[in-house]
C-alpha cells in the first residue's frame, strides 16, 4: 500500500504518544513491600525490594492500559456518587508494621462504604479487561490465578489493618459493566500473609545489615540467605525474577526427570492453546443449560437462532454409600443441535411462536 496524504500526520502523533508514555514507563524504587504486589513467594517479596531495579520495564501497551485503567477509574468514581453512594477514606494510606516496628507492608486503600449494617467498609476498585471479566466471580476464582490472587491479598490486607473482617473489589469492565466481588476475612490465608512479609523483610535487614560500608553481599552469599524458592516451577516460569535475580534449582534440571516425547509435548501444546476457549465454553455452556433449565420442560423442543434444542428427562441412578441407600434422582437433559434453514422451516411455525412467548 502506498503512502497515503495523512501518513506523516499519523506517525506525528503515534511518536508523540510513544513520547508522553514513555516518560512514565521508569521503575519505581521500592524499599518495603507493598500491599498491591504480594505474591505467592516469599523469596520474591525480598527479591522485590532488592533488586527492584532488575524488575522489567512496562511497556508502553502496558502503560498505555494502566492510563486507561486510571481514566475509567475516575468516571466510575463519579458514577457511584452520582447513584447517591458516599466513598470515604479515598486513597488513604496505610502501614503494617511487625512488633519490632519494622516496617512490613504499605498501601494506599481506594476508600471505603457504608454498607447496608456495615460502616466502613474497604474496597479497592480495579478495571478489567473485558476478555477477563466474565472469568472471575469469586474470591476463590481470584486466588486460583496466579496474577490476580492479588486482589484478595491487598484486600485482606486492608481489613486486618482496618480491624474488619469484611470487604469487597469492585470490578469495571472498561465498557460500562460493574461486579462487586465480596471477600470476606481468610484467617488462615492472613496469617500466611503475614508470616511471608516477617519473612521478606527479614531477610532484607539480613542482607542489607551484611553489605554496609564496603562490603557488598555476592549473589552466591544472597541465594543462601534469601527465603526458600517457590516449590512450583510453573509459578516461577511466570516470575519477572525468574533467570533475571532468581534460577530455582528445577531450571538447572536438578529433581527434573527429562521425557522425550515430542508427539505427547505437541499434544500439550495444543491442550494449551484451547485453554482459553475450553474455559470460555464452559462458563457459557453453564449460562445456557441454567437458563434453560428454568424455562424448558420435559420434551420441549425450541429453535433459538440456527440451533435445535430438545429437552429430555432422564434419571441419574447414585449408588449406595455406606450412610446412604442407592437412590435415582430426575434431571433435564438437553441436546443442542444447530440446525439448516430448511429443518427450521419444517418445524411448526405454530410451536415456534409460542415457545417465543416464554420468557427464556
Ligand atoms: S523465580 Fe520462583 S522462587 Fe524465584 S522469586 Fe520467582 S517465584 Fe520465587
Amino acid at each position: 500500500m502506498g503512502e497515503t496524504k495523512l501518513d506523516a500526520f499519523f506517525a506525528d502523533i503515534k511518536t508523540r504518544r510513544e513520547q508522553q508514555l514513555s516518560s512514565n514507563q521508569g521503575k519505581w524504587p521500592r524499599s518495603n513491600p507493598v500491599a498491591s504486589d504480594i505474591s505467592r513467594c516469599a523469596r520474591e517479596t525480598a527479591l522485590g525490594v532488592l533488586h527492584w531495579e532488575d524488575r522489567p520495564a512496562f511497556g508502553l501497551d502496558m502503560i498505555a492500559r494502566f492510563e486507561a485503567g486510571k481514566e475509567q477509574e475516575n468516571i466510575a468514581y463519579a458514577k457511584m456518587l452520582r447513584l447517591g453512594i458516599e466513598i470515604t477514606e479515598q486513597q488513604r494510606l496505610f502501614e503494617l508494621k511487625d512488633k519490632k516496628g519494622r516496617l512490613l507492608l504499605r498501601g494506599k486503600i481506594d476508600g471505603k462504604m457504608n454498607c447496608g449494617g456495615k460502616v466502613g467498609v474497604p474496597f479497592d476498585l480495579k478495571t478489567m479487561h473485558p476478555n477477563l471479566f466474565d472469568r472471575f466471580d469469586t474470591v476463590e476464582d481470584l486466588l486460583m490465578h496466579p496474577f490476580f490472587s492479588k486482589y484478595p491479598k491487598q484486600l485482606m490486607a486492608y481489613e486486618y489493618m482496618n480491624n474488619i473482617d469484611i470487604g469487597f473489589l469492585w470490578i469495571d469492565n472498561m465498557l460500562g459493566a460493574w461486579k462487586f466481588i465480596e471477600v470476606p476475612m481468610q484467617w488462615n490465608l492472613m496469617e500466611n500473609i503475614l508470616k511471608q512479609l516477617e519473612t521478606a523483610v527479614e531477610t532484607i535487614e539480613v542482607i542489607k545489615k551484611a553489605a554496609t560500608g564496603d562490603v557488598v553481599v555476592d549473589a552466591l552469599k544472597e541465594m543462601e540467605l534469601l527465603p526458600p524458592y517457590h516449590f512450583d516451577p510453573s509459578y516461577c516460569l511466570k516470575c519477572w525474577a525468574f533467570k533475571r535475580v532468581c534460577t530455582p534449582p528445577f531450571f538447572t534440571g536438578e529433581g527434573m526427570k527429562i521425557i522425550n516425547d515430542p508427539e505427547f509435548a505437541d499434544k500439550i501444546t495444543r491442550r494449551a492453546e484451547l485453554d482459553a476457549a475450553a474455559t470460555e465454553y464452559d462458563k457459557l455452556d453453564k449460562e445456557i443449560k441454567g437458563t434453560l433449565k428454568e424455562a424448558m420442560k420435559p420434551m420441549d423442543n425450541w429453535i433459538i437462532g440456527d440451533w435445535l434444542i430438545t429437552a429430555e428427562e432422564k434419571e441419574r441412578r447414585m449408588k449406595a454409600q455406606p450412610a446412604k441407600e442407592a437412590h435415582t434422582s430426575k434431571y433435564l437433559s438437553f441436546d443442542i443441535q444447530p440446525i439448516t434453514e430448511e429443518d427450521a422451516i419444517k418445524k411448526s411455525s405454530e410451536d415456534y411462536e409460542a415457545n417465543l412467548t416464554k420468557d427464556v
